[in-house]
């Protein structure tokens, strides 16, 4: 099997093919389990279920905007000027309603970055996997 599976388009996790009973062969990923619909044509093919994992379309990794972060409470994000995994942390009460932050670690230390004020450009998807 030569043929290398592309990052998951939702998370870019690595992708590997399986089969099941079942199903018969599926990609999946390995890290937020998205995967192909088994059956039909690919269930007793590998190289199909392979094929049709890689011609899923990647979506762009643009920046995300502060209206998509405010809806990301607990999701993680790459913050690509630090280089790191953040997770969004956005109130919907109190003082810090509707202002999202970055949490999480820095060269040995807890951040708790606020997202707007610093222009942290925050990714779905890390930067060059
Ligand atoms: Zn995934």
């Amino acid at each position: 099997m030569d043929k290398k599976l592309k990052p998951c388009p939702f998370c870019g996790g690595t992708a590997e093919a399986k089969w099941m009973s079942g199903p018969g062969w599926l990609v999946k990923c390995k890290k937020c389990s998205a995967r192909t619909i088994g059956g039909t044509n690919l269930e007793n093919d590998e190289h199909a279920a392979r094929a049709a994992w890689n011609r899923r379309a990647q979506p762009a990794n643009e920046p995300l905007t502060l209206d998509e972060i405010r809806g990301m409470d607990g999701e993680p994000v790459w913050i690509a000027e630090a280089n790191i995994w953040a997770i969004v942390k956005c109130e919907q009460k109190g003082r810090w309603a509707g202002i999202p932050f970055a949490v999480g670690y820095w060269q040995r230390i807890n951040i708790e970055w606020n997202i707007k004020q610093r222009r942290l450009m925050c990714y779905r998807i890390k930067i060059g996997s």
